[in-house]
């Protein structure tokens, strides 16, 4: 089990280091082999950095660039987010693909250079509501799925968030069986692709997780955890949500 926060455009540096320490404070005692991960804004990754030292808590960065250095103003590469101490990399979020034009071709770049620096990327896919409402789920993430994943060739050190567009941020959650659904096919594409390793990949369920619906939906067969937005600014219900992972785990 993984639960990684991803806190987007959110904190100050003195906010995000309480945050960090609260975090860090309450998932030492209690979590039980779940991986645990926070995500802050670029400018705070090294004091977080600092002050999740000696925890179970690992540091990760919400996006990477698709270039290894250069004239590309306003970018932060892979090799500077290791060497601050990142261990994730979130690539291909939504709002990333949505607003910033992350296109797969994008993505699987980002992927690309994470996976050279020695971090693990979080591979975010997820439909839309038209696209689901169209029936077209499974051929949307599958075809995020091979876009992102174009240049890699083993699933070592690969994580891969669903989250379903229309539950982000939105409140609305999918059920434990829309997730279920989902996550057994983004595992039988990665198995056809890749091969018997596709079982070990984290597959984490993103989309208004919460410490009420957490349990439930890290119950699922194959669901591995959760990407966590709005619920991981609020360090108790992170810590919850790491809790329930644990006793989905137990
Ligand atoms: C996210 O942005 O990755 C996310 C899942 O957000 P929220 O939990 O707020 O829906």
């Amino acid at each position: 089990m993984l639960v990684v926060g991803n806190w987007k455009l959110n904190t100050t540096q003195a906010e995000a280091v309480s945050l960090a320490a609260d975090v860090a404070r309450g998932v030492s005692d209690a979590n039980s082999g779940v991986g645990v991960g926070i995500c802050p804004p670029y400018v705070w990754l090294e004091a977080v950095v600092e002050r999740t030292a000696g925890s179970p808590v690992r540091v990760g960065a919400q996006n990477v660039a698709a270039q290894d250095g250069g004239a590309y103003t306003g970018e932060v590469s892979a090799a500077m987010l290791a060497e601050v101490g990142c261990t994730y990399a979130i690539v291909g979020h939504s709002e990333r693909r949505a607003l910033f034009g992350d296109t797969d071709e994008v993505v699987a770049a980002k992927v690309s250079q994470a996976l050279a620096n020695g971090l693990t990327p979080i591979v975010c896919v997820g439909e839309t509501l038209d696209e689901r409402k169209a029936g077209r789920v499974e051929d949307v993430v599958t075809g995020q799925l091979a876009g992102s994943l174009a240049g890699v060739e083993s699933l070592e050190r690969i994580v891969v968030a669903y989250e379903p567009v229309w539950a982000i941020g939105t409140g609305e959650t999918a059920t434990p069986d829309q997730a279920q659904d989902v996550h057994a096919t983004i595992r039988s594409w990665l198995r056809d692709r890749f091969g018997a390793s596709a079982a070990q990949t984290p597959l984490l369920y993103g989309g208004s997780v919460k410490p009420a619906n957490a349990l439930e939906l890290f119950r699922q067969p194959d669901v591995d955890g959760g990407l966590v937005g709005g619920a991981s600014l609020d360090a108790e219900s992170f810590v919850a949500i790491v809790h329930a992972a644990a006793d989905a785990e137990g």
